[in-house]
């Protein structure tokens, strides 16, 4: 009858006005709209045709309700309509991978999600946060790449800065040497951007699928750190939404406090929205090398005399591994070493010193039109050092191939189903005064001869940090970074499961303290603030004072939980940690 009277290019008409007014208007004023479009539906005689309008109709006004709730939860002053133009969403699928990270060990559900598209909805979001009536927490998640919740919040929203849509494309300075990047970009896009222009940044992580602002939000390294300092060592100049939600824009010059504050910070003083990073002509090709020790004081030596070089006359990049598995060598074995160099591991002599090999691996970056001399450049370097002298593996390949080496080793893994598995990692700094120590307690001693996943190991000169950076170093001219990266798997075999390594990492860091040697956590992971406190050291007032200045109600990264946010007392702080079941069955080693 009702089709009949208006006809049905009328009627699509009607649905179309109907839907928009589900998504423009505040819900009391749409809800008489979406009964009327019910009353149409119903009365429809080919219902399959509006089935999709109507459906997407009933899920925003879903959303909808589900906002109107986290509007009352939270004393928010802003209007539905307005939260869903800046993209808030509670969308189920959205939800469910802010509240999980790569370390698959605790699952925290955010209020909502908002995936921005610009530092000013950023803003928005934050100052209401700061000026709502019951307070809310407000997260910044990359690529959600930690491994103990730390982007994580149950008590607020989870702003997430990577994804399409987001921020806008990397824009390159190529006569300045500097890209500006949004906060949210991938490390590798940012790569792609600076190769169009022959350029690339100086220091990078190992992995490259990480987002700008979590790197710089605790340090930043791999193996052009001796030279370059850390990625927060090579920042010109941020943009950060501050825990008031004013979008700031800081630097060396401008508002340093903050600038200093923020790198390293953990997310705890403001959101990075923009960083401005330091560019250098980009390599072209690598020669990377990998030698092997069975003596760890020769070993240690030897990356101590590399990363004092200066010049040209030096490495790019140094690093190591200590090998304490059979299983693991022969897996990175195929992927890496030359069939020129055949080499029995067993002839080694690692029988002799406790089953332990120590693997340096350097790499030297090159251009095309100096390839004749790289080779003579590598053997008067190599001549300097003393690893075992059958054991040199070499490998040449195009410099992007190496900065993103290991996303081979992550697509291997996913498809064994062997990614997505909890990682109980453990990142240490440790002191050069006390490596050889450590040598003796952990790496012959608690870890036994199973790993579960790569050991790093290589040093770092201090003075290529800034001290006035958030982050904290141990105080040594060297240290170094011992990274335990490990999977649990769930294969039957006790020394691999979660609680055993779990375990581990505990009896590791016990054996440090008990020894006095004075290591800070990298990527560090507390549950009470006396802990942190013990963490920042001589740092602590200040981080403290910032905090005051930049974030006074503690909305900010409550996922790192050094701070209570001001409308939570700490006996109903409502952060739970759930421990979610390893999910995969699998019986190899790891191997990045
Ligand atoms: P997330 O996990 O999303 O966030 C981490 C923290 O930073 C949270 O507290 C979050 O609130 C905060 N945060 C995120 N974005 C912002 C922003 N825009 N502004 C302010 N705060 C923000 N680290 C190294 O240094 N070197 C390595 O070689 C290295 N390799 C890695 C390899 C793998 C496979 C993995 C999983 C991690 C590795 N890491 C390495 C650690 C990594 O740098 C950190 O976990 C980093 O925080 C991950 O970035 P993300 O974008 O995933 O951050």
């Amino acid at each position: 009858m009702l089709y009949r009277l208006l006809g049905r290019k009328r009627i699509n008409k009607i649905f179309k006005v109907l839907y928009y007014l589900t998504l423009t208007l505040p819900p009391k004023d749409f809800v008489p709209f979406f009964s009327l479009s019910l009353y149409i539906y119903s009365h429809k005689p080919n219902k399959r045709k509006h089935c999709f309008i109507f459906w997407i109709m009933a899920t925003k006004l879903l959303l909808t309700f589900a906002i109107c709730r986290l509007i009352v939860t939270v004393g928010l002053t802003l209007e539905p309509t307005e939260l869903l133009r800046l993209g808030l969403t509670v969308d189920p699928f959205d939800v469910e991978s802010a509240s999980v990270d790569f370390g698959l060990m605790t699952k925290v559900e955010p209020l909502a999600v908002l995936r921005p598209s610009s530092a000013k909805d950023v803003a928005q979001l934050v100052k209401a946060a700061y000026e709502s009536s019951h307070g809310f927490t407000v997260s910044a998640r990359g690529h959600g790449h930690s491994i103990n919740g730390q982007a994580q919040t149950g008590t607020g929203v989870v702003v997430q800065m990577s994804g399409v849509g987001s921020g806008g494309k990397p824009r390159v300075w190529g006569g300045d040497m500097y890209v500006d990047v949004w906060g949210g970009e991938l490390w590798i896009d940012v790569l792609k951007s600076c190769l169009a222009y022959g350029l690339a940044p100086k220091s990078w992580t190992d992995y490259l699928y990480l987002s700008v602002g979590g790197t710089l939000s605790n340090a930043g390294i791999s193996g052009q750190a001796f030279h370059h300092g850390p990625q927060i060592s090579n920042v010109h100049e941020l943009d950060v939404v501050t825990g008031k939600g004013e979008l700031m824009t800081c630097s060396k010059e401008q508002n340093p406090e903050l600038f200093h504050a923020v790198l390293g910070g953990l997310g705890q003083f403001g959101i990075i929205t923009r960083a401005r990073i330091s560019l250098e002509p980009a390599p072209q090709r690598v020669r990377w090398i990998r030698v092997l020790y069975s003596n760890f004081s020769a070993f240690t030596k030897d990356q101590e005399y590399l990363i004092s070089l200066h010049g040209n006359q030096k490495f790019d990049y140094v690093e190591g591994f200590v090998i304490v598995d059979e299983g693991l060598i022969n897996n990175w074995r195929s992927s890496f070493f030359s069939p020129r160099n055949p080499v029995k591991i067993s002839s080694l002599g690692s029988n002799n010193n406790g089953g332990v090999l120590y693997c340096l691996e350097i790499t030297k970056n090159y251009h095309e039109s100096t390839a004749e001399t790289i080779d003579q450049e590598i053997e008067a370097l190599l001549k300097k050092l003393n690893f075992i002298p059958t054991s040199v593996f070499t490998t040449d390949l195009p410099y992007v191939d190496f900065l993103d080496r290991v996303h081979k080793a992550e697509l291997k893994l996913r498809s064994k189903g062997m990614w997505e598995v909890p990682h109980p990692w453990l990142n240490l700094f440790v002191p050069k005064s006390k490596i050889a120590d450590f040598d003796r307690g952990v790496f012959k001693g608690i870890l036994g001869n199973k790993t579960s996943g790569p050991i790093l190991i290589y040093p770092m000169n201090k003075n290529k940090w800034d001290g006035k950076s958030s982050v904290v170093t141990p105080d040594e001219d060297v240290f170094y970074l011992v990274a335990f990266l490990r999977s649990a798997l769930d294969n039957g075999e006790e020394t691999q499961s979660l609680e055993y390594l779990t375990n581990q990492n505990r009896q590791i860091l016990k054996f440090c303290a008990e020894d006095g040697m004075k290591v800070k956590q990298y990527l560090p992971h507390y549950k009470t603030q006396s802990e942190w406190k013990e963490h920042y050291g001589s740092k602590w007032d200040r981080f403290q004072r910032m905090k005051m200045k930049f974030d006074p109600r503690h909305i900010l990264a409550s996922g790192q939980n050094i701070f209570t946010p001001t409308f939570l007392s700490s006996s109903n702080m409502m952060v739970m940690d759930i421990p979610i079941p390893i999910k995969q069955k699998a019986r190899e080693s790891i191997d990045f």
